[in-house]
């Protein structure tokens, strides 16, 4: 009876921590579904993943400085830009929409700040590739994957000077790839490329300098390597909402 007692209450142990670990799984996923346009400006989100995770694609001590100074810079900076204004309050996908009356502080900082989130977010080892939803939207806007990783490709590493290119839904809900100078975005009223984002790669020169030195194709080459698809799914599947 005893025994059996003991097995009860190791099964109720073990229920009980099953529950707190797909709870907690579960909030990993809420907070990974975040809604990119409505991000915090009162605490500088954590990178979700070690400086090393992307290891030896990303290097380390790239990672590091470019979370905890360039990005971080760009956080401090919007904070400071927007205190006291009419955009201190509105969620980032608002002000982006009207980035043109907003002034160059704003567009900078504030394009730093969410363009860095969506990065790392898109960011990841380990995953198996586009879900067949977005294969068959992939193939139907390139013709191809291969031919979708050559024009994203391309448009990265044709992107004079920094800036980003990007992946996104359009209006019409088809896929279009493009990039956009400095640290503007395509949910910014001023940017010929417009839609959702669901994928980029940041070409500024602090983003693969120390490993690559001037060679961005092979930088843009490596970032395949480190396409955290899982990711890239749900934000097609939440960007056709
Ligand atoms: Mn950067």
């Amino acid at each position: 009876m005893a025994n059996i007692n003991l097995e009860k209450k190791s099964g109720l142990v073990i229920t009980l921590m099953l529950t707190a670990l797909f709870s907690l799984s579960g909030q990993v996923t809420n907070s990974n579904t975040t809604d990119m346009e409505n991000l915090s400006t009162k605490e500088f989100p954590a990178l979700p993943y070690a400086y090393d995770a992307l290891e030896p694609y990303l290097d380390a001590r790239t990672m590091e400085i470019h979370y905890d100074k360039h990005h971080r810079a760009y956080f401090n900076n919007y904070v400071a830009a927007i205190k006291g204004t009419a955009y201190e309050n509105m969620p980032l996908g608002k002000v982006f929409s009207e980035i043109s009356k907003a002034g160059d502080p704003i567009k900078n900082n504030g394009g730093g700040y969410y363009n860095h989130v969506f990065f790392w977010r898109i960011l990841g080892k380990g995953s198996a590739g586009p879900s067949p939803e977005l294969s068959a939207a992939i193939e139907k806007a390139f013709g191809s994957f291969d031919k979708f990783k050559e024009t994203f490709s391309n448009a990265a590493k044709t992107r004079f000077g920094s800036g980003w290119a990007w992946l996104v839904v359009a209006a019409d809900k088809a896929l279009a790839v493009g990039s956009t100078p400095n640290q503007d975005n395509p949910l910014m009223d001023i940017s010929p490329l417009k839609g959702t984002p669901i994928l980029t790669i940041d070409v500024w020169e602090h983003a693969y300098y120390l490993k690559y030195q001037n060679k961005r194709a092979d930088y843009v080459e490596a970032f395949w390597n480190v396409v955290n698809w899982n990711e890239v799914n749900k934000l097609y599947k939440e960007a056709l909402k």
